[in-house]
């Protein structure tokens, strides 16, 4: 009897599965349908054993059934090319209708292809020796026919959807369907060599080694599911349209009580195991480190909350000297969110903003958070895509001159428009910017053409002597602003003795070494700098002394709290003096009536900025301003 071949691919197929079976596995779109084709190929290779010894024991059994084996065996060889139909399918339709629709066309052959199998004749010969054995005739042509349709198929989705199929993935599966045609073709010519089952096996074994070894979803450190994993898993939920509690784990700080490396790594092991060990929890390793858990069920999740807080309360290792304290960020349902893909955006949203997780450790994300999260999104859309459409608008808000009595300088104020033309405003996007790391773009480009509209407009034919050019705090902690911003006045030909620019006491608590350092360069060129925002915030008199400025802007909170608070004259008047003392110049900000403006002069204030006079303008509304109010 021949079955050596098939009894080595069922040995194959065995050994495949035990290991698939046994790994963990994070069972994907693709990993289950690996595991269809993996189970028909071995079916129909144990039915090709099974056909075999049906016919060298042919004159035992009664003829009809010896037959029905053998079409049997027929039916089960289109199986594995039917399923692997269905494995690049995974790949292809992300939609489920589309993906659907595929494969009932698909099933729509087998279901013509097998019962002409079982109803057109077949013929069978076998030596007297049982050495050569191989069945003939209509019914085998009909599965070979199906089949071939299928590696059609199969083929021709491969070329079409290339670009959303992976390259190896591609490769993998021409592969095996190259070793399977090939099989089939010698076997066709040669009926006594049955090699196609085998070769089945062989592709099975190439797509398992390549594609769909469980192992190679797991993070070779800690053995959790990794991020690419994680990726994968959360396309195919969202795919599928189903929800998840989500547990994350943000490890910031560790505290090491005397321990060792090697204690250490114990701890580590113990830990992971514990978490994995959670029940009805899916452990994923992201790229930043965090420790990502999915729950299927939110009772669950709560659950497991519970049990790995306390936990983590008591140390880890050998005398438990090792203690991890991460920041837990809870997500009670996915449906929250527009896609569960966001997850990625909700842990920077969380880690950028929460002040809640720094206080107390633990976020539970609310409706709120998430609106917010998605708005943040949206200007960071906004913000880009203005640059890339050059979008990007400077107004500009005249300030009067006490001393002149004109308008001796000017604000510039960024302004963005959304697509529909709304202004958007500027606290808002500046915020997200700063955070993004989207600002340092964003302040170059308002500070270059702040520097064309001098150049090409030149204002101080008016009398504009400066312009204030804000400077986020972001900014100022960017060692190379201030060759940056030089080398920018160099290339439009700007005296530096024309820029004027506005820090705030946010950029002094950062790195201040770096802030002095870039002001003093900006200082030793020319530029002069204000200090914005004073009367919000601490409005610490040692940044004045400390930072060198030569204008300090009253911010119109404080401004407003004058004209409203009886104390907070006093407060004013004191900030006022000293201020002065200081030779510094005063900037009140958001003055609104001519009352307002009045007493702010009798009070010696240098310069007043406000609606009283003109809000922010456009540059050809700004020039006709101060050309009009200044001759
Ligand atoms: P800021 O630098 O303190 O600018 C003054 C803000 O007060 C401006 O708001 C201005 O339009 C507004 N304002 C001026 N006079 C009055 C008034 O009489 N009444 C009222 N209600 N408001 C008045 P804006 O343009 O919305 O800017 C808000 C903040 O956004 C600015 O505060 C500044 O911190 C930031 N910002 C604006 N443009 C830029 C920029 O180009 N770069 C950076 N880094 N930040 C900017
Ligand atoms: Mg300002
Ligand atoms: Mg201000």
């Amino acid at each position: 009897m021949n079955i050596q071949v098939q009894c080595c691919g069922i040995v194959l197929l065995l050994f495949f599965l035990y290991f698939y079976s046994r790994q963990k596995n994070l069972h994907l779109n693709t990993g289950t349908a690996f595991f269809r084709t993996l189970i028909a190929t071995l079916v129909s290779i144990t039915m090709d054993a099974l056909s075999i010894i049906a016919i060298c024991n042919g004159e035992k059994l009664p003829p009809l059934f010896v037959k029905l084996v053998c079409k049997t065996y027929l039916a089960t060889l289109i199986l594995p090319v039917f399923c692997a139909v269905y494995y690049i399918c995974t790949d292809i339709y992300t939609r489920r209708v589309e993906y659907r629709r595929v494969l009932y066309c698909n099933a729509a052959i087998g279901l013509v292809g097998i019962p002409l199998i079982y109803l057109l004749p077949i013929s069978i010969h076998c030596d007297m020796a049982g050495r050569e054995v191989y069945t003939y005739g209509p019914s085998v042509l009909a599965a070979y026919a199906s089949a071939s349709i299928y590696f059609v198929i199969n083929w021709v989705l491969l070329l079409r959807k290339k670009n959303v199929i992976r390259k190896s993935r591609r490769a993998s599966m021409q592969f095996w369907m190259l070793v399977w045609i090939g099989a089939a073709i010698i076997q066709f010519f040669h009926n006594e060599l049955l090699l196609v089952g085998y070769a089945s096996a062989i592709g099975i074994m190439v797509l398992y080694l390549k594609l769909e070894n469980p192992e190679m979803n797991l993070d070779k450190e800690t053995g959790l599911f990794h991020q690419m994993a994680l990726t994968r898993y959360l396309k195919q939920l969202s795919n599928r349209e189903k929800h998840v509690s989500i547990l994350l784990m943000v490890f910031e700080h560790s505290f090491y009580q005397n321990s060792s490396q090697e204690s250490e790594t114990v701890a580590e092991m113990e830990m992971i195991n514990f978490i994995s060990g959670v029940p009805g929890t899916m452990a994923f390793r992201s790229a930043g480190d965090e420790i990502l858990l999915l729950y299927e069920d939110r009772a669950e999740a709560e659950k497991g909350l519970g049990i790995l807080r306390r936990r983590f309360e008591c140390g880890w290792g050998k005398d438990g000297q090792v203690f991890r304290h991460p920041f837990w960020i809870y997500l009670p349902d996915s449906a929250m969110l527009q896609d569960v893909k966001d997850v990625f955006l909700l842990i920077r949203h969380a880690r950028q903003n929460s002040k809640e997780l720094v206080d107390n450790g633990f976020l539970q994300i609310g409706g709120e958070f998430i609106q917010e999260m998605y708005r943040t999104r949206e200007i960071e859309w906004l913000i880009f895509n203005a640059i890339g459409q050059d979008r990007i608008m400077v107004y500009y808000q005249p300030i009067y001159s006490t001393a002149e009595k004109r308008f001796t300088s000017a604000e510039a104020l960024v302004r963005i428009t959304d697509e529909s033309g709304r202004m958007v405003p500027p606290n808002d996007f500046i915020r997200a910017a700063e955070k993004n790391g989207m600002m340092l773009r964003l302040g170059e480009i308002i500070f270059e053409k702040v520097c064309r509209f001098i150049k090409e407009s030149n204002p101080a034919q008016y009398g504009l002597q400066y312009i204030e050019v804000n400077l986020s705090a972001v900014q100022c902690a960017y060692a190379p602003l201030a060759d940056t911003y030089i080398a920018i006045m160099e290339r439009y030909g700007i005296s530096p003795q024309f820029i004027n620019l506005e820090i705030t006491e946010t950029a002094a608590l950062g790195t201040k070494k770096v802030v002095l350092d870039n002001m003093n360069r900006l200082i030793d060129y020319g530029v002069s700098f204000s200090l914005d925002d004073f009367g919000t915030g601490q409005s610490n008199l040692n940044y004045i002394v400390d930072m060198p400025v030569s204008i300090v802007k009253f911010d119109r909170s404080m401004t407003n709290s004058y004209f409203e608070n009886g104390k907070a004259k006093y407060v004013m008047d004191a900030a006022m003096h000293m201020i002065q003392g200081m030779q510094l110049k005063i900037v009140s900000e958001g003055i609104e009536t001519r009352e307002q403006c009045e007493i702010m002069e009798a009070l010696g204030i240098n310069y007043i900025q406000g609606y009283h006079f003109s809000k922010p303008l456009e540059e050809q509304a700004f020039l006709a301003f101060i050309r009009g109010r200044n001759a």
